[in-house]
């Protein structure tokens, strides 16, 4: 079985058996209930299941409390069905099981939020541009992390998408294409002169070739600076045109 496509067909049967996803609904479906309630420092949602509960927290910003729920969500979704769990088990063991879960629930979060078809129509329409981090997050009322892993995701081509902001910048989150098997932390710094530091000191969009911390090969990389943050797309070299 292949493992993203079912989560992701789990993820479209359980969007349009809710529908309209409210926070209530997307709770209900899996028989949670919703509660706000402050976490623990770092944490945005939490299943009580011996309760039926869901926590999120409501100082967390809307677009990520839905991402949250959506997440825990599909928990359960996968906790249920259990061809999924033994193709997860004989695929994955230790902690790479954990990182293969957490990343298969934030796959399935994105698609019951941002549909495919809406991501690879605007992927035909404008390419794999950064800028479409933020402009589908603002048109569908998601959180930026939903569309990077979405974009990594539908892609056509194997790309790592990602948003970075602060001061010196850092990744604030990135997703690969699956063919990508390196992976970007959270945090991860940049060279005083990455194109994505020129980007944000310059408000200039930048294309040029770059290298990412633990990625062997350079890849191309598009730039986009707004707000103080920089979106990015690297698309990996065995695939580039040019
Ligand atoms: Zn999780």
């Amino acid at each position: 079985m292949e493992l993203r496509q079912r989560v992701l067909e789990l993820a479209r049967a359980y969007r349009r058996a809710q529908a309209p996803l409210t926070p209530q609904r997307l709770a209900e479906g899996v028989g949670l209930r919703l509660v706000y309630s402050s976490l623990s420092e770092g944490r945005f949602g939490l299943v009580l299941a011996e309760k039926n509960l869901v926590l999120i927290d409501p100082q967390s910003p809307a677009r990520r409390q839905r991402f949250t729920l959506a997440h825990e969500v599909m928990h359960l979704l996968i906790q249920q069905d259990e061809e999924l769990l033994s193709a997860l088990h004989e695929a994955h063991a230790g902690q790479g099981l954990e990182r293969a879960l957490e990343a298969l629930c934030n796959l399935g979060a994105a698609e019951m939020l941002l549909p495919a078809e809406v991501v690879r129509m605007a992927l035909a329409h404008q390419g794999p541009h950064p800028r479409l981090i933020p402009q589908l997050a603002e048109q569908h009322q998601v959180s930026e992390e939903v569309v990077v892993i979405a974009l990594a995701e539908h892609a056509p081509q194997p790309i790592i998408a990602l948003v970075a902001g602060g001061q010196p910048l850092r990744v604030y989150f990135s997703a690969q294409h699956p063919l990508i098997p390196q992976r970007l932390p959270r945090g991860a710094g940049f060279r005083r002169d990455d194109p994505l530091v020129v980007a944000l000191e310059t408000g200039l969009p930048q294309r040029a070739t770059a290298h990412l911390p633990n990625h062997p090969q350079p890849y191309r990389v598009e730039a986009y600076p707004k707000g103080g943050r920089v979106y990015a797309v690297y698309t990996a070299p065995f695939c580039q045109k040019d």
